[in-house]
């Protein structure tokens, strides 16, 4: 019998309408950025309460504009989550600031808001939280803690375009929000993301940062007083963003049967942690299934465990590595120790196989991979 095909932990699910609308742009003779931009971030407006929306090429170039929008830089401190993608660190970094690290939730990956206050200081001028997948930062906490200290919020929703607060879609309200359209997010346009704002005159601010900080005179010339980047998002991406936002349901749809299957399938002894349990109703979108390893209680590394399920024809990722232990975060003088619930996570966690494209059955093949990977290593 051949071997089952690789499971891959996570995968775009592109239609033939939507290549065959891809092949039209290409004809059509435009493109980089024009018509189908316009067309998709009217979309995502829509999505967003009529909140303005500006589309750029990913969601990494969407926080670092949102930080300049915010007129952050040099001087400043920026909090934020050491359990989440480098692109935080790397933004506030970018843009001359200061990352100030809190830790997270142990259970849902959410920043500690409770630890936030303490770490306000007069340089503080933002909160960048990361949404974890099956639960969202409580958004009355996160929103009336930034108003109560006169700080900007750029929630990195990067996961969880589709989610809910309160029946509320994340991204119609709050104050900066970032999507990532990158092949592992929710929807794709190959690389992408988005960036909503207050107003039309924050969206008119992204139009420049976006692209070169060019600002358009009266005589026909242009200038440029502040020194912006290249990060206007083509044509050819929009036409499929949109194709996809206009799926999305479905594929959350299909996400959240996937996890409830996990839910009902996934035993293990010794138990792993697994994310919060989805309630009807929640709201909530789940981009990742991300369990914790017991490695206390096993005979086998994180590595090994990935190995071995790997050998088994199944992919698996990190979500992620603790920011304050990396190279560049250690800048900032972290050290081991510092951010206990992060670390746990960052050393234990594993990312198994979920995307649009899966059945339950490779559900319940990840499910038994796991369980005889774990009874066969327990100590
Ligand atoms: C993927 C991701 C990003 C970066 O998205 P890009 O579009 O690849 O720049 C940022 N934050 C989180 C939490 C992510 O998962």
């Amino acid at each position: 019998m051949a071997p089952a095909a690789t499971l891959k932990f996570a995968s775009p699910v592109i239609d033939e309408a939507t290549i065959a609308a891809v092949g039209d742009v290409l004809r059509s003779g435009h493109i980089t950025s024009g018509p189908w931009v316009e067309r998709f971030e009217a979309a995502l407006s829509e999505f967003c309460a009529g909140r303005p929306v500006r589309a750029v090429t990913s969601a990494t170039a969407a926080v670092e504009i949102a930080l300049q929008l915010a007129g952050i830089g040099p001087g400043d401190e920026v909090i934020t989550c050491a359990q989440s993608f480098f692109t935080v660190l790397n933004m506030i970094v970018k843009v001359g600031a200061t990352p100030v690290f809190v830790d997270c939730d142990p259970v849902t990956r959410n920043i500690d808001l409770g630890q936030v206050e303490a770490r306000i200081g007069p340089r503080t001028r933002a909160l960048i939280p990361t949404h974890w997948p099956g639960s969202l930062v409580d958004m009355d906490a996160l929103h009336a803690l930034a108003r109560a200290r006169s700080l900007r919020v750029i929630e990195d929703a990067a996961l969880v375009i589709g989610s809910r607060w309160k029946g509320t879609p994340v991204g119609a309200f709050g104050d900066l929000v970032t999507f990532s359209f990158h092949p592992n997010k929710n929807i794709t346009s190959i690389e992408g993301g988005a960036l909503v704002c207050n107003d039309a005159d924050e969206a008119r601010r992204v139009d420049i940062l976006r692209f070169h900080g060019i600002e358009r005179l009266p005589d026909g010339t242009r200038d440029v007083g502040f020194p912006g980047g290249k990060f206007n998002l083509p044509d050819v991406n929009a036409r499929i963003g949109l194709a996809q936002l206009v799926r999305l349901p479905a594929f959350l749809e299909q996400r959240r049967a996937l996890v409830l299957r996990y839910f009902e399938r996934f035993a293990t002894d010794p138990a792993c942690v697994l994310p919060p349990r989805p309630a009807d109703g929640d709201g909530q979108s789940w981009n990742m299934f991300s369990i914790l390893l017991p490695l206390d209680r096993l005979t086998l590394s994180r590595k090994a465990f990935r190995d071995a399920l790997a050998e088994r024809g199944i992919a698996t990722g990190v979500s992620y590595e603790a920011l304050h232990l990396s190279t560049l975060g250690r800048r900032y003088g972290y050290r081991p120790g510092d951010l206990p619930n992060t670390e746990r996570i960052a050393d234990s966690t594993v990312t198994l196989p979920l995307h649009a494209a899966m059945s339950t059955a490779d559900v319940d093949r990840v499910c038994e991979a796991c369980t005889a990977i774990i009874a066969a290593h327990r100590r």
